[in-house]
């Protein structure tokens, strides 16, 4: 009977990592549930991304600090934890989130102070995020997850401006950001007055999926 209601479930589109609690994402099995957004791949790169430039930032005994906002179930902050000697903070406006990211950062042993912030108020060198980007017009990715994680105004790009500027303020060095496909040239008329350098790369579908910044 279990089983059945299960197949039923899956058959309306529920996603099966809800059923079973459980997702993988770099090559790691984390825990969820619903309310939170379920890890897609696409952000794999947004993380390696943001490792590669912390190790190399990372020079003397003095460890770089990097704050995870908008963290959902905390994959990036512990991946980064897992990968680098950063001091790493996650924060989110979520409750739900920030039990889920607490129980992936027990699961995963991990140094990760998790902290309950309408983005975030800390000072830091890196900022790494995937933020709610979708448009408030545009079809929900997934019915079952929670409208918070996606959408972000009109251009989807509410969010991930205010996080720039925040950054910007708080005397950030770099951010890493995850963005949608088709936010390229609207947040390079952004970034250009603001910012020194900034780089989009691509998924491993070839679909514009970050940027990286230098303030
Ligand atoms: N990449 C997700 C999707 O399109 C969106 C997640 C987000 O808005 N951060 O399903």
């Amino acid at each position: 009977k279990e089983f059945i209601f299960i197949l039923e479930k899956i058959n309306n589109g529920y996603p099966i990592e809800y059923i079973f609690r459980e997702v993988e994402f770099f090559s790691d099995t984390f825990y969820i549930e619903e309310g939170v957004l379920i890890p897609r791949d696409d952000t794999e790169v947004v993380v390696e991304r943001a490792i590669n430039l912390i190790n190399n930032l990372q020079t003397s005994n003095d460890n770089v600090k990097v704050v995870d906002c908008c963290t959902g179930s905390g994959i990036i902050a512990i991946e980064i934890a897992k990968h680098t000697n950063a001091k790493v903070i996650a924060t989110d406006i979520s409750k739900k989130a920030l039990k889920v990211a607490s129980i992936n950062v027990k699961k995963h042993n991990v140094d990760v102070e998790v902290k309950k912030c309408d983005l975030f108020n800390e000072v830091a060198d890196v900022l790494v995020a995937n933020p709610p980007y979708v448009e408030i017009s545009h079809k929900k990715p997934n019915v079952y997850e929670p409208d918070i994680a996606f959408f972000a105004g009109d251009d989807g790009l509410d969010i991930i401006k205010k996080i720039i500027l925040k950054a910007k303020e708080l005397e950030y060095k770099i951010a890493v950001i995850e963005i949608g496909y088709n936010q390229k040239e609207s947040l390079s008329n952004f970034l250009t007055k603001k910012v020194k350098k900034f780089d989009f790369f691509n998924d491993l579908a070839g679909n514009v999926r970050g940027v990286e910044i230098i303030f």
